[in-house]
């Protein structure tokens, strides 16, 4: 199917098709990557990552035709990640999930080959460095995506609620995004890029190793979000993932020792 962008998911407008409208699909530092993680190197000059997420009043939840993306409001370092392999912080801009039809795929990165069922992105800039999230999209330095795995487990993540009009209720009055992050905050990090078109190689990951728990109710709920915003074309927003892309040489370090 196509998308109101001229991308999307299917046969004739997935990953694999990308490149022909961006060249930039076949670049040295792509995303996602599989960690091997026994190639990552572990790195003890990386530091601690300090996420200091604040309840959110005013914020976006939407379904943006890719997937279900919920924007903050990104005027000061109130709401931002700083240390790991950061020199400045990076404001929140928005986080939005990737998923699959079934358990076995979902998440874009892989660990060792093996795929979670869903894969969230939080999505950061560097606003010490640029004047707006644009301009730091399109540099090298310019923005910082933390991935989190989702398992399915019975428990749920208790900030997720189930009906969809609670949810956005929920987020709209007093919503932290900290509530989306595991315990452990033992992470990954490579150079790389978006993972949806422009595709830009502007990001720096940081992939947390220990996954968060979602219910099978609220994967089902991602499941059945529809791909357009029209409500006569009711298409299952499922497989919004791309597949892990060539290494090229880059290294993964870890914050911490396998
Ligand atoms: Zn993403």
């Amino acid at each position: 199917m196509t998308g109101h962008h001229g991308w999307g998911y299917g046969q004739d407008d997935g990953p694999s098709e990308w490149y022909k409208s961006y060249p930039i699909a076949q670049g040295n530092r792509q995303s996602p990557i599989d960690i091997v993680s026994a190639k990552a190197v572990y790195d003890p000059s990386l530091k601690p990552l300090n996420i200091s997420y604040e309840s959110c009043t005013s914020l976006n939840i939407s379904n943006n035709g890719h997937s279900v993306m919920v924007e903050f409001e990104d005027t000061d370092d109130k709401t931002a990640i700083s240390g790991g392999p950061f020199e400045n912080p990076f404001r929140l801009k928005q986080f939005h999930f990737h998923w699959g039809t079934k358990h076995s795929q979902g998440s874009e990165h892989t660990i060792d080959g093996k795929p979670f069922p869903s894969e969230l992105h939080l999505v950061h800039w560097n606003a010490r460095k640029y004047a707006t999230f644009g301009e730091a999209a399109a540099a090298p330095d310019g923005l910082a995506v933390v991935g989190v795995f989702l398992e399915v487990r019975i428990t749920k993540i208790a900030c997720l609620h189930d009906e969809k009009h609670h949810t956005v209720k929920c987020l709209r009055t007093n919503f932290n995004p900290k509530c989306l992050l595991p315990l452990s905050l033992d992470y990954w990090t490579y150079p790389g890029s978006l993972t949806t078109p422009p595709l830009n190689e502007s990001v720096t990951w940081i992939v947390l190793k220990e996954p968060i728990r979602i219910s099978e109710k609220q994967l089902e709920k991602f499941r059945t979000l529809l791909f357009t915003s029209e409500e006569d074309q009711r298409i299952q927003m499922v497989n919004n993932f791309r597949p892990p892309q060539p290494l090229r040489g880059r290294v993964v370090r870890a914050s911490f020792k396998a």
